[in-house]
């Protein structure tokens, strides 16, 4: 690497071309004050605080845009400097009204602490005009104009930051006022989507969470670092705790993957562990009503009637479902508990419902059934092919990775029946018909094939079936897959040599492709098109598939699921399961397979389960048909819950169990990239609540099996890490900050950031599969004309137990919409606003049309978050027969007119 040196203060500084001063000194400890520089946006100089002379320079410059240069002589704080300084901070202060001197903020701005550190106590410039309007009706963000000094951060931390696009400066000179894009007017009346990276960039306090305005000052909070409990990105956030109590929440900056960014539901989410709805004590039913019990009461009944229940029809008549918003070290134990003391492997969890198409698809693709690449690489890439993510709704984080990159040149292809905020977006936009994405992708590696443009030294080196692959796809050429896909032929024709013209291209996909029928067809062809392109194994390559839930990962890795021990070592395999037997020092662990949700549930009218055991599940919200579902759930002999609060599910319980939440316990997640992070407790579970592994341990101790592991620490690092050989370099010691990627093969490997380094797989060599294109298994006719497509909404997430109690997220989405195209409305004679009634051969809602232009003529979009409007009244409980994924993307629907 190239070394230059300059001197800084007195003292030799060495740096690389390329740096800026600023950057120079804070690599050399010299801390240069700076106020509008905001880490991960260019510098812009605006404040001009961070002035530095430079010997023989004829003006002070502004250290974090000015670079470096050899020989160059630094003075960061000479009399010149410091004069300069406390005139720009005096201008500033005379920015709108302030009083540093007398000013409250202590220690929450930076602006007060430079008056103080350069004693500018009076102000001598006229002020400019007091904007003493302050804004804050909604429950979020303060908006105090009157500290506004004009820097800029929050401009740049909404637009380039995170590309929202939402907040310029108005006004000229004097009149300068940062503002909405869309006029000046209040946030929720703009395009903000409330991620907060505004209040967080402020260094004046102009901008505040409202939420945590009185709760506690810096000084007198300590931050406690943990991973968010919400989707599958795993941003790493400080938690602003006083008194036990978490009064705020910010990202970590240079934190791994999230870089300081957070959105809406990570920063402002939080409070839902405060709700006075909490389960604090277990309750048992007595005469068909919930009744207080104590612990060893309600344990007592939960092993005698699984014991019953065992000895009469066999440990196959019962079944569990794991948690994935809950730490690894939980599904762990349950899945533990199952197999070593019940001895069945019944044992599932809501992966079912998402990316069980894609543990099974990569798997046999690639040998592994993960995320191939990292969020890293979002930032770095050169061309993204997204199909079936919203990603700024599901993902947000990650999308604004995406976002930055395409600002910054990086090609852009989303294929999607929705014209969603990311295909806006894209060069090429493809509104595929839902469900029509392998005769998609087959009709672009077609023209690959045909054209000569597919990567034929990869193909040959690193994989094998292509011919099998080719005979397939070329029964698709592009007129055939634009009649399925409703794309025409040209348009994929572009998009296949587009894709052939830059490598490695990444390829992200969502549950687009997962809930579908043709679940692990569609993953399967996600890998073919990516092997074909000689795509996998590259940085900023590969197949993702970005995961749900928090831990939806962990809760794979973990194997709650019905075919695999952790670390995905088959129950079927007999050194596996000899190897878990002398582990955990039982004989007899069971080699068949155990059911998977759907057929659990379907188990329960059938007599084939007699007990279940639901762990922080919403199933009676979550799963196609809730009609069905609830009279399965009514069916249960014995039926199981353990949970933070109560449910729709557990209306149906024999027993509750309260349990510790998110900050109630230490632990890990794994996010979607692979990353395994650290949670940590903040305060103790409420009332007699437990920790969710500390339950299963004591229902293992009722049938004799003392664990001896007794906290979530040594049950990873002595188990988990020593039976999984992904793990084996992972201990708690080595993830305190940033987490590690898997596989971690020895405790000196620093993580995996791609896998299949250079196209060798976890299988030796990628298989392509030829696959045949299936419709969806219910399609429009003339009772039901429209597509029904389900989904997630930004402001919310699963069914709301946790959103729903969290301030401010309801307000800023209090009810669930039918979202249809204008022309289906005109349609119908409805107008945005007015109700219609949504009906599918399932059931019927009730709900308020959205007329949107994301949505195409002929479809209907609804999430599942809220009870009342739930798609599942209406979705078609149809399986992917490998992977048993439900079509949630797709059933046959009517609209009525209310
Ligand atoms: Fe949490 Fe996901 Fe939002 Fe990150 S993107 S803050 S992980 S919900």
């Amino acid at each position: 690497m190239n070394v230059q040196a300059m001197t800084l203060n007195g003292q030799k500084a060495q740096f690389v071309p390329g740096q800026t001063i600023l950057e120079v000194a804070e690599a050399h400890g010299v801390e240069i004050p700076t106020l509008c520089h905001l880490k991960g946006a260019p510098p812009t100089g605006a404040c001009r605080v961070c002035l530095v002379e430079i010997q023989g320079a004829e003006r002070l410059v502004t250290a974090c845009n000015t670079p470096a240069g050899p020989g160059m002589v630094v003075e960061t704080e000479s009399e010149n400097v410091v004069k300069a300084r406390r005139l720009v901070i005096e201008l500033m202060m005379a920015s709108g009204e302030h009083n540093c001197m007398t000013c409250e903020a202590n220690g929450d701005c930076v602006l007060q602490d430079l008056a103080y550190r350069y004693g500018v106590e009076a102000v001598s410039f006229p002020r400019t005009p007091n904007y003493d309007r302050t804004e804050s009706a909604n429950p979020l963000i303060i908006r105090d104009f009157s500290k506004c000094v004009l820097c800029g951060r929050c401009v740049q931390a909404c637009n380039e930051v995170q590309v929202n696009l939402a907040l310029a400066f108005k006004y000229n000179a004097w009149y300068s006022k940062i503002v909405t894009t869309v006029g000046d007017v209040p946030l929720e009346e703009s395009r903000c989507v409330f991620c907060g990276e505004c209040v967080q960039a402020c260094p004046v306090g102009a901008l505040t969470e409202k939420k945590a305005r009185y709760q506690g000052r810096s000084w007198e909070t300590t931050k406690v670092r943990t991973t968010c409990p919400y989707c599958g990105v795993g941003c790493q956030l400080w938690l602003h705790v006083r008194d036990s109590r978490i009064v705020k929440v910010t990202g970590v900056e240079d934190g791994a993957p999230n870089q300081g960014r957070l959105c809406v539901k990570g920063r402002f989410g939080y409070d839902f562990i405060y709700s006075d709805e909490r389960l604090t004590t277990p309750l048992i039913r007595k005469d068909g009503e919930l009744v207080k019990a104590s612990w060893d009461e309600a344990l007592d009944l939960v092993a005698d009637k699984f014991k019953e229940v065992i000895d009469k029809h066999g440990p196959d008549a019962v079944a569990g479902v794991s948690c994935a918003r809950s730490i690894n070290e939980d599904s762990y134990n349950m899945q533990k508990l199952f197999r070593s003391v019940f001895r069945t492997n019944n044992i599932d969890h809501c992966a079912r419902v998402c990316h069980a198409p894609t543990v099974a698809g990569l798997a046999a693709a690639f040998g592994s059934g993960a995320m191939t690449n990292s969020f890293a690489d979002f930032g770095k890439a050169k061309l993204f092919f997204v199909i079936g993510s919203n990603t700024t709704e599901a993902h947000p984080v990650a999308s604004t990775f995406l976002k930055q990159a395409r600002l910054g040149g990086a090609g852009l292809i989303v294929a999607d029946p929705r014209a969603t905020d990311v295909a806006k977006m894209a060069d090429i936009h493809a509104p595929i018909r839902v469900g029509s994405d392998v005769a998609f992708i087959n009709g672009l590696m077609n023209v690959l094939i045909t054209e000569n443009l597919y990567d034929k030294d990869y193909v040959q080196k690193c994989t094998v079936d292509f011919e099998k692959l080719k005979a397939k796809v070329l029964e698709y050429p592009p007129e055939r897959a634009a009649e399925i896909s409703g794309v025409d032929a040209d348009t994929i024709r572009a998009i296949a040599r587009r894709m052939a013209e830059v490598k490695p291209a990444m390829l992200i996909y969502t549950l687009g492709i997962t809930e579908h029928t043709s679940g692990v067809n569609n993953v399967l062809s996600c890998a073919n098109l990516q092997m074909l392109l000689g795509n996998v194994g590259f940085e900023c390559g590969g197949v993702n598939p970005l995961r749900g839930q928090n831990n939806v990962q962990g809760a794979c890795d973990m194997a709650a699921l019905p075919n695999v021990y952790p670390g995905y070592q088959k129950v079927t395999d007999a050194a596996a399961k000899a190897k878990f037997e002398e582990f955990w020092q039982v004989d007899g662990l069971s080699d068949q397979m155990g059911l998977t949700l759907p057929d659990m549930l379907n188990g329960l009218p059938e007599g084939k389960i007699k007990a279940l055991w639901v762990f922080g599940e919403n199933l009676a919200n979550t799963e196609p048909d809730i009609r069905h579902v609830e009279h399965c759930l009514e069916s249960a002999e014995f039926l199981v819950c353990q949970d933070i609060f109560p449910t729709e599910t557990t209306r149906f319980a024999d027993v509750i169990l309260p349990s510790a939440a998110w900050s109630e316990d230490d632990g890990t997640f794994t996010n979607s990239e692979r990353r395994v992070n650290r949670v940590r407790k903040v305060s103790p579970a409420p009332g007699q609540a437990k920790p969710n592994w500390w339950i299963f341990r004591e229902l293992a101790k009722r049938f004799n099996h003392e664990w001896a592991s007794s906290s979530s620490q040594e049950i990873w690092d002595n188990e988990i890490s020593v039976l999984v050989p992904q793990f084996a370099g992972i201990k708690y010691h080595r993830i305190e900050a940033d987490g590690l990627q898997w596989p971690v093969p020895d405790i000196e490997h620093e993580g995996t950031s791609f896998l299949h380094k250079d196209g060798s797989f976890s299988c030796g060599l990628g298989v392509f599969h030829a696959v045949e294109w299936t419709p969806p298994a219910e399609v429009p006719d003339d009772e039901y004309p429209l597509v029904l497509s389900t989904g997630r909404r930004l402001f919310h997430y699963h069914t709301r137990t946790q959103t729903g109690r969290a301030e401010g997220l309801n307000y800023l989405l209090g009810e669930e919409t039918a979202d249809i195209s204008l022309a289906d409305a005109q349609a119908l004679g409805v107008e945005d606003g007015q109700q219609v009634k949504v009906c599918t051969r399932r059931g019927e809602v009730v709900a308020k049309v959205r007329v949107t232009e994301q949505v195409p003529a002929g479809m209907v979009w609804m999430s599942f978050h809220f009870r009342e409007t739930n798609a599942n009244w209406l979705t078609n409980p149809a399986y992917d027969p490998v992977s048993m994924t439900a079509e949630y993307k797709a059933c046959a629907v009517r609209l009525e007119k209310v």
